[in-house]
């Protein structure tokens, strides 16, 4: 499989007046088309930091970031937008939606970029993708009008809206009953099984339970790297 994301001596730090934090240190990471990582470790140990780099919503400080072969470093604000946009969903702890916009409004955002659709096709797009987590019934209503698992399922229709190569999901159901998470974590393995890429931190041991490999992260560098099981081909 090709390698999709490839993190060489990565490190991150945060600068104050005050304090240097150094939130990662000498990462080293490949992440395959196809896989499904799970990323773990203790409160502050660097997990968001990293997958907010991944996700192309912060920049490294050093070392190199290449996604599918091209150097992040090398690309422009708008071309990072692009590629965030087209490649990359992204499902926060917190659902993140836009409260004063629609469900189907929402789920369209990520489709604002792409020039190349018109805007029919981007409509078709969100609601086939809000369909797919059964919230198309939704689609007038606002964020405030649902619950905590309707609204996470709308973050995740968002997510998948432009088809991306990979999911990152930091900590997706953090704030759900077990019967969403339960929702949520289906959700996300059809994705995998439909060919999606997906990097997530949880503590959720049915998330984790489901990884094919998990990352441990410590004090900002990765300290485990393991094979759960050989993926069903
Ligand atoms: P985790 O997600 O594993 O709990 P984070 O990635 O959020 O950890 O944080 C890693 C470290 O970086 C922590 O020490 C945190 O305080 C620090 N940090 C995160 N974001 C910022 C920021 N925007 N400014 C300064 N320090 C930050
Ligand atoms: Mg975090």
């Amino acid at each position: 499989m090709n390698t999709l994301i490839k993190l060489t001596n990565l490190k991150k730090v945060f600068a104050t007046d005050e304090v240097e934090t150094h939130a990662l240190s000498e990462i080293n990471l490949d992440i395959k088309q196809g896989e499904y990582v799970s990323i773990s470790g203790p409160s502050g140990c660097g997990k968001s930091t990293l997958l907010s780099i991944l996700g192309l919503l912060d920049t490294c400080s050093g070392g190199s970031f290449e996604l599918n072969g091209h150097q992040v470093a090398g690309l422009d604000h708008k071309q990072r937008a692009y590629i965030r946009n087209k490649e990359i969903g992204f499902v926060f702890q917190s659902f993140n939606l836009i409260s004063d916009l629609t469900v189907e409004e929402n789920v369209t955002l990520p489709l604002t970029y792409r020039k190349d659709l018109s805007k029919a096709e981007r409509k078709q797009m969100a609601l086939a993708a809000l369909e797919k987590v059964d919230m198309s019934h939704r689609a007038k209503h606002y964020p405030a009008q649902l619950s905590g698992g309707q609204q996470q399922r709308v973050a995740v229709a968002r997510a998948i809206v432009g088809n991306p190569s990979i999911i990152l999901a930091d900590e997706p159901t953090g704030n759900l009953d077990s019967k969403n998470a339960e929702l949520v974590m289906a959700l996300l393995d059809k994705l995998h099984a439909e060919g999606t890429t997906i990097c997530m931190v949880t503590h959720d041991p049915r998330g984790a339970k489901r990884a094919e490999r998990i990352v441990e992260v410590f004090d900002g560098r990765i300290v485990g790297d393991t094979e759960t099981h050989v993926a069903v081909a």
